[in-house]
């Protein structure tokens, strides 16, 4: 891998400290592996729960000096994290490809975007302010203060190896807290480069430190973290099933939640929509990372006036789709994650079909092999499909008709989850209307891309709690404090 990087010094293989880099013996490491290649890329420090209590301890020790520094002083060393990751674009993006599948412009664009999570808290450190409102009491003057939570933990997925990990360091540096983050056992490279990066930018031993482990060794230190009664915050990204679990580990210190979880995404062409434009979000939507995303749109629902224009649109684009590997010169859709995710995939399409769907692109593995899978489209989806209820992460676009704005509003918030929702529209009535309407935490409209750094991101239902980015962001790793002043 070294030879790939412009900075071989990017490339970490340990944990990260108390500004440290853990050594760790040839038996305490796990194999993390290329995607498109299935070949052995790295092997990575395996961290055992005593080296978390370590984690958490220094964690402890570096907050009193972190929360002291004014806030912008904070945000001039994240100012200097922020040029160093989008200065070493070219070698993040390069090691994303490599660990996760996606193609190297997107990398290079979730690059981009994880940065951005820095940029942005680093100017709100600089604005948080408390509140004294009015009193009742002539006598007495109340005052609200904004102090930072303390230490905070966050477990982080493979979708996205940078932003998922910048969206939950950036604002709780930027409050003053500090963290411990264990990344997904199958991307750790990128968040390790991150570290490096973050250690160049002057960020103090401590402030922020970097758990790999294994699959197992993951479930070993979630406990951990739950069960200390010095962590004060989880941020959690992933399956639903895996938040209700550290949902409930986390009940006996009452620990402060953002959770990040599944999602299950409706995607609406009303009759009136711009057909040409409902297929490029479509397409951008449904197979942006092959399809794995918790927004990517999972389902969708056509107007039965126009169904059969924008099928016929849409197949077309989804035949164009490059499928291959991300390091290769103009790739789409690299390949899935690892094999059971293809499996699922499978299991959905071979279900619907069973109960009636009509294969109309893909609908089998690809001829490149491993977990490559075809961009396919299905149509005369039913709700009783699994697909229809069940998260597919993974490149396949159910088509379900409907004939009217109330049938569609409540088949697309029949679901346990409720992250994002997209539909297109031209009538600004309706637009408005449905955009009430839906039981989602974000909805898109005319469009297939929703995700920014200014935005509140996150999920109503079962999709979590808390939201990310945005002015709202940073109240997660607030605390509220009422200070009640007799003169
Ligand atoms: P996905 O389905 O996206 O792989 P998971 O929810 O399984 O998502 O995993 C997301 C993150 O949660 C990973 O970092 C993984 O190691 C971690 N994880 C999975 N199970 C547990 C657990 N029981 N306790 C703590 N962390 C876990």
């Amino acid at each position: 891998i070294r030879g790939l990087l412009k900075d071989p010094s990017l490339f970490k293989e340990d944990a990260y400290i108390n500004g440290q880099w853990l050594k760790m013996g040839p038996d305490s490491r796990f194999p993390v592996h290329n995607p498109a290649t299935a070949e052995l890329i790295a092997e990575v420090g395996n961290t055992s729960t005593e080296n978390a209590e370590l984690a958490i301890q220094s964690a402890e020790n570096a907050l009193e000096g972190w929360k002291s520094k004014t806030g912008k002083e904070r945000a001039i060393v994240m100012r200097k994290w922020f040029d160093l990751i989008v200065e070493n674009t070219h070698d993040l993006a390069t090691l994303m490809t490599l660990e996760q599948g996606k193609p190297l412009a997107e990398a290079a664009g979730e690059v981009a975007y994880g940065a951005s999570f820095i940029e942005w808290f680093a100017e709100e450190a600089k604005r948080v302010a408390g509140l004294i409102p009015s009193t009742t009491w002539s006598d007495k003057r109340l005052l609200v203060l904004k102090q930072p939570i303390g230490v905070c933990v966050a477990i982080t997925p493979w979708n996205f190896p940078i932003a998922m990990i910048t969206r939950k360091i950036a604002p709780a540096m930027a409050a003053g807290c500090t963290i411990v983050i264990k990344p997904a056992e199958l991307t750790p490279l990128s968040a390790l480069a991150l570290a490096e990066l973050a250690s160049r930018a002057g960020v103090p031993a401590g402030v922020i430190n970097i758990l790999t482990a294994d699959a197992e060794q993951s479930i070993a230190l979630g406990k951990v973290f739950c069960a200390s009664p010095i962590v004060r915050h989880l941020s959690f990204t992933g399956s639903t099933e895996v938040g209700r679990i550290l949902m409930a580990q986390c009940a006996p210190t009452v620990k402060k939640l953002a959770l990040e979880l599944g999602g299950h995404a409706p995607f609406i062409v009303f009759e009136d929509a711009d057909i040409d434009a409902a297929v490029a979000g479509a397409v951008a939507s449904k197979f942006r990372n092959s399809g794995q995303t918790c927004v990517c749109a999972n389902r969708f629902y056509i107007h039965r006036k126009v169904q059969d224009a924008f099928v016929e649109k849409f197949a077309r684009a989804v035949r164009a789709i490059k499928v291959g590997n991300g390091m290769e010169a103009n790739i789409n859709q690299g390949p899935l994650i690892e094999q059971s995710a293809l499996e699922k995939v499978e299991k959905h399409v071979a279900d619907a079909l069973s109960k009636g769907a009509m294969l109309v692109v893909g609908g089998k593995r690809s001829h490149l092999g491993g977990t490559f899978y075809e961009p396919t489209v299905l149509s005369n989806v039913s709700a009783d499909m699994l697909i229809s209820y069940e998260e597919t992460f993974g490149p396949v676009a159910p088509i379900i008709p409907f004939d009217d704005d109330a049938e569609v509003v409540q088949l697309a918030n029949d679901s346990q989850y409720g992250l994002a929702s997209y539909f297109y529209s031209r009538d600004i009535g309706r637009i408005w209307k449905v955009a009430e309407a839906l039981d989602y935490g974000i909805v898109g409209v005319n469009t297939g891309i929703i995700s920014n750094e200014v935005a509140p991101f996150g999920g109503v239902k079962q999709s979590g709690l808390g939201r990310e980015g945005s002015i709202y962001g940073i109240d997660e790793y607030l605390e509220l404090k009422y200070v009640c002043l007799g003169l």
